[in-house]
């Protein structure tokens, strides 16, 4: 975030307190520092300060004199900053898109870590499985990899952190690494359950940041209680992926359907809506096999990226179906969208002015864009809205299309009057 705090005054105050700390500590991670200094200000006594700092470090240095917006300039920044000491200096111009490649080629080499795209070993994909005592968490993570694996501790009040029990998914021909997130250790026990819930919460929420997608298990009798409510909150304000899992669907399927099942999780966990559910059974192994068939479907998910014309076509197209409710004399517009992120999905849409878009219709574009590009697969999608003008050129064009009408539209009524004229004229 860059080195010291840029005062009111505009004094440097370099190191103070947590910057120190920070930069400190990430200094001390890299194998190779890229330092970017303002080539324009020339050698301030801050760069001299950065400098001794840096060179005390015994990192690799490679200096950036950004700026460099022409050619005089990168010549005078190489000769400048050389007093620093440091050889191997590369003057760059980030806004005219000049030197970065040879900042790179500079740098990478000095990493003795790092790897080419091709040598980086592919991080496990991680499953966080996490649901209030007793629905089963421990049966099912033992299911889903097919052996008692989970080692399930009696001593009340335990606080063994979640282990990750490493795995592979077969996918086709390809074997994707996976890890299972396993809070299922931690055992109630009635005496202490007040202890045992903290602890378990604690390690839920941990667990479920550190994951890729969470398996959040329920109890198909009694699903969607306060205390799934609050896991799922977790789950939701983490932005993660989520399935949900009724389990122990033999006992409820005696008095239910699934469909009653879903809809009494969607009544009473409304805001995790986008989450599928499943009803399974861990003691029978029912409806097993399509969980991690689903999980890797949200994998694939996450990594989909929707090109900005298709997500235009489908905007228009659901403007023409659906178009906005109107606020007060003004419509709500959408000039263009686009998807800035994965995972999770993230749109903006560039809009004549968010504060008329009704809360509902934001939702509806929400769900439909789920629909169209993220089915079922339980992902967190967002949509921003954000103002912004109608392009100059677009602007222009209209004015000039309404100059052009109204040009036509006065010759037409001079025609229609010299017609008027000469129809009198020929009555005179
Ligand atoms: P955890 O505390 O969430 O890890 O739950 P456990 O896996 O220890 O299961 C709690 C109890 O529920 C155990 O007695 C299990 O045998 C039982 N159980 C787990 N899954 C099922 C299921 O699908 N059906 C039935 N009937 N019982 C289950």
């Amino acid at each position: 975030g860059g080195l010291g705090v840029r005062m009111a005054e505009k004094k440097v105050d370099l190191f103070d307190g947590l910057v120190r700390e920070q930069v400190t500590e990430i200094v001390a991670e890299a194998d190779v520092l890229v330092w970017v200094v303002d080539c324009q200000d020339g050698v301030t006594p801050q760069d001299e300060e950065v400098a001794s700092f840096l060179r005390q470090s015994g990192r690799p240095v490679v200096l950036a004199a950004n700026k460099a917006d022409n050619e005089t300039m990168r010549a005078a920044a190489e000769s400048d900053f050389a007093k620093l000491g440091f050889p191997r200096i590369v003057p760059t111009s980030c806004t005219h898109n000049h030197g970065v490649p040879r900042l790179l080629e500079a740098a990478l080499p000095l990493a003795p870590s790092c790897r080419t795209v091709s040598e980086a070993v592919e991080e496990p994909f991680r499953i966080a499985v996490v649901g209030r005592p007793n629905v089963g968490k421990s049966s099912l993570v033992n299911r889903l990899l097919g052996a008692e694996r989970v080692m399930v501790s009696d001593i009340a009040g335990t606080t063994r952190d979640a282990v990750d029990v490493p795995f592979v998914i077969r996918d086709g021909d390809e074997s994707v690494s996976a890890s299972l997130i396993d809070t299922a250790g931690l055992r109630r026990r009635r005496q202490v359950d007040s202890v045992v819930e903290f602890f378990s919460a604690a390690r839920a929420q941990k667990a479920i940041r550190r994951s890729d997608v969470v398996l959040l298990i329920l109890d198909a009798t009694a699903p969607g209680t306060s205390q799934d409510r609050r896991i799922a909150r977790l789950v939701v304000d983490a932005q993660k992926p989520c399935i949900l899992l009724a389990n122990k669907w033999d006992l409820a399927s005696e008095e239910m359907k699934q469909k009653e099942l879903v809809l009494r999780i969607r009544e009473n966990m409304s805001f995790m809506k986008h989450a599928p559910v499943h009803a399974v059974c861990a003691l029978s192994g029912y409806n097993f096999s399509g969980i991690l068939e689903h999980v890797l479907m949200v994998r694939e998910q996450m990594r989909v990226s929707i090109p900005t014309s298709l997500v235009n076509q489908f905007l228009q197209d659901i403007f023409m179906r659906t178009p906005p409710p109107a606020v007060g004399t003004k419509r709500f517009k959408v000039l263009y969208g686009t998807m800035v992120s994965n995972p999770p999905p993230r749109f903006v849409l560039f809009c004549n002015d968010p504060k008329i878009c009704a809360a509902n219709y934001l939702q509806f574009l929400e769900n439909r864009l789920r629909d169209a590009f993220f089915p079922e697969a339980g992902l967190p999608l967002h949509v921003e809205l954000r103002a912004r003008k109608a392009p100059k050129g677009t602007e222009n064009r209209r004015n000039a299309m309404a100059g052009e009408a109204r040009k036509r539209r006065e010759e037409r009524q001079a025609i229609a009057r010299r017609h008027a004229r000469k129809k009198g004229w020929r009555k005179k």
